[in-house]
């Protein structure tokens, strides 16, 4: 035999070897891990508690939302913060569903971390010898199942936005973009709900205001302005059809108050539309 043959023989010897050890210790990896899942008290409580939460798991980690611009200075002017506003207001209800799943998932997983945290091992010694495997190696695979085992729900979103802008033909094309952390949309959430509540007190103040003007105010206002507009001093008798007018109007806080009404032709009344004078 030369000598690179017994090399060879050497090496050959060194994998079967190699081979034999790896799946040896691979077996009795397996069998210690079987072991310690059926008498770890630890880990058959972690997956009894793991069965009594029920997570949301359709949340994605990012949300993403694109907007097109109709000219490059639309799009430097634009704010990305109200994009996303407008893109909770087009999409409220997923929005809306989204951060209740989130909350719910932060909530409960608040709880099962609680518990989570409680669970300890109990096994000592004497068990372990009785199951034929080393204390340490036990408490080793244990942790090890404790820490995998752990439920990882998602408990958090971003959202992508990006705003585009290309020139005609595609010649040139610009962008910005913004990732929004949870908390950030939260707050956008929260701030266009307040916007939409405003919105609503508004229209119903406008609404009521509005309701004030009976028809006596009306005939006492006219009755006060001698039947003439106010502006041009036109009168019915010369074709002039007369309204009662806020001199600020209701929709920018004037009141249904004799102050605030004068008598204005119809002329005057449509050239000074939603002017305050
Ligand atoms: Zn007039």
């Amino acid at each position: 035999m030369t000598g690179t043959e017994i090399a060879l023989i050497v090496i050959a010897i060194c994998i079967v070897i190699s081979i034999i050890i790896f799946i040896g210790s691979w077996l009795i990896h397996n069998k210690h891990l079987r072991l310690v899942k059926a008498h770890s008290e630890l880990y058959n409580e972690l997956i009894k508690l793991n069965k009594s939460y029920n997570f949301y798991s359709d949340i994605k980690s990012q949300y993403n939302f694109y907007e097109v611009c109709s000219s490059k200075r639309k799009l430097d002017c634009l704010s990305l913060y109200d994009v996303l506003l407008s893109k909770i207001e087009c999409n409220y209800i997923y929005f809306k569903n989204l951060l209740i799943c989130i909350q719910k998932n932060r909530q409960n997983y608040e709880l099962y971390c609680k518990q989570y945290n409680k669970l300890s091992s109990k096994i000592n010694e004497r068990e372990t010898k009785s199951l034929k495997i080393k204390f340490k190696t036990f408490k080793r695979i244990e942790n090890k199942l404790y820490i995998q085992s752990k439920l990882n729900p998602q408990i958090s979103t971003t959202i992508y936005i990006k705003a585009s802008y290309t020139s005609p033909k595609g010649r040139n094309s610009y962008s910005k973009y913004r990732t929004f952390q949870y908390t950030e949309v939260v707050k956008a959430y929260n701030d266009y709900n307040r916007l939409k509540v405003q919105k609503q007190e508004y229209s119903y103040k406008v609404k009521i205001e509005r309701a004030k003007m009976s028809d006596s105010l009306r005939y006492s206002i006219l009755k006060r302005d001698g039947f003439k507009c106010q502006i041009c001093g036109a009168t019915a008798q010369e074709g002039a059809k007369l309204h009662v007018d806020h001199i600020i109007p209701v929709s920018k806080g004037g009141k249904t108050v004799a102050s605030n009404l004068r008598t204005l032709c119809d002329r005057c009344n449509i050239g000074k539309s939603d002017k305050i004078e």
